[in-house]
């Protein structure tokens, strides 16, 4: 009698997998973190289990009462979307199963985390998931720091209102893809340097959004003469300078009001 941990979708409800429907329709309880959220994808694929609200306020409090549950009945758990425990309730539940030795049975399935990465265009050897940045202090200094020193590809889930903060901290010429309403009808991917993405997103920013960066831009810092010599190669084969500003600009990271401004000196 496990818990299982169930994915649901990030946005298009045909991402859900055969798998997934038939344990919610075989759990005695679905704990969930908002039952009228939940209720609806349910009703969706015309499931009827009884609720349980589990959610960031009472995990702690129900963990232990939910893991005994699942001693005897099977108990499935869902986040409002994606995979549970990512950036959402369930770790205090899924501790509190394997200390009592109860089975947990994990489903794969969506993630807004994978579906970015993949979707980045980004090296994915090695990638690491920092969930959402602290919006200040040290801790985000530090992680901050990391992205710039390390070749790794890093993926953060942003809020639309901190967005660009968190692209201006970043070294300009990071390679960076912005995944906004992955798999909604909205759904776009903006793959550029941090400084390109900060121009793209300068008016309001809408929707759920992972930022996937590709860190170590630091190591290289580009040279800015060398970023207008280019620039000028574009010139002499008959670009504007503003275009070849701007392709210089794309290409290095570097703003293309100082390449402009430097071409037309
Ligand atoms: N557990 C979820 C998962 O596995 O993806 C993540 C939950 S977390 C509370 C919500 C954040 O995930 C959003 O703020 C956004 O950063 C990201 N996210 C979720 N759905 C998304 C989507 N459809 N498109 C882009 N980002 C999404």
């Amino acid at each position: 009698m496990p818990l299982a941990v169930v994915p649901t979708p990030i946005g298009n409800l045909e991402d859900i997998t055969l798998r997934a429907l038939r344990t919610l329709r075989e759990a005695d309880s679905v704990a969930c973190e908002d039952t009228r959220h939940t209720g609806r994808l349910l009703a969706h694929y015309d499931i009827k289990r009884p609720l349980v609200s589990y959610h960031e306020h009472n995990e702690e409090r129900l963990a232990p009462e939910l893991a005994r549950r699942a001693r005897s009945e099977k108990v499935a758990l869902v986040s409002d979307a994606g995979t549970p425990l990512i950036s959402d309730p369930g770790y205090r539940l899924m501790r509190a199963c394997i200390e009592a030795g109860v089975e947990v049975e994990v489903l794969p399935g969506p993630s807004a985390v994978m579906t970015a990465l993949v979707a980045s265009g980004l090296p994915v050897d090695t990638a690491f998931f920092l969930g959402f940045l602290p919006r200040k202090g040290r801790e985000r200094t530090g992680l901050l720091d990391r992205i710039k020193r390390e070749a790794s590809t890093f993926v953060i889930y942003e809020s639309p209102h901190r967005l660009a903060k968190t692209l201006k901290e970043l070294p300009p010429g990071t390679p960076v893809a912005v995944c906004r309403e992955l798999t909604k009808l909205h759904e776009e991917v903006y793959r550029g340097t941090a400084a390109e993405a900060t121009e793209h997103f300068a008016e309001r920013v809408r929707g759920e959004i992972v930022l996937v960066a590709r860190g170590g831009a630091e190591e290289e810092p580009a040279d800015f003469e060398a970023v207008v010599e280019r620039a000028r190669g574009y010139v002499s084969k008959g670009e504007s300078p503003s275009r070849a500003a701007a392709r210089a600009a794309k290409e290095t990271g570097q703003r293309r009001s100082e390449i402009y401004d430097r071409l037309v000196k």
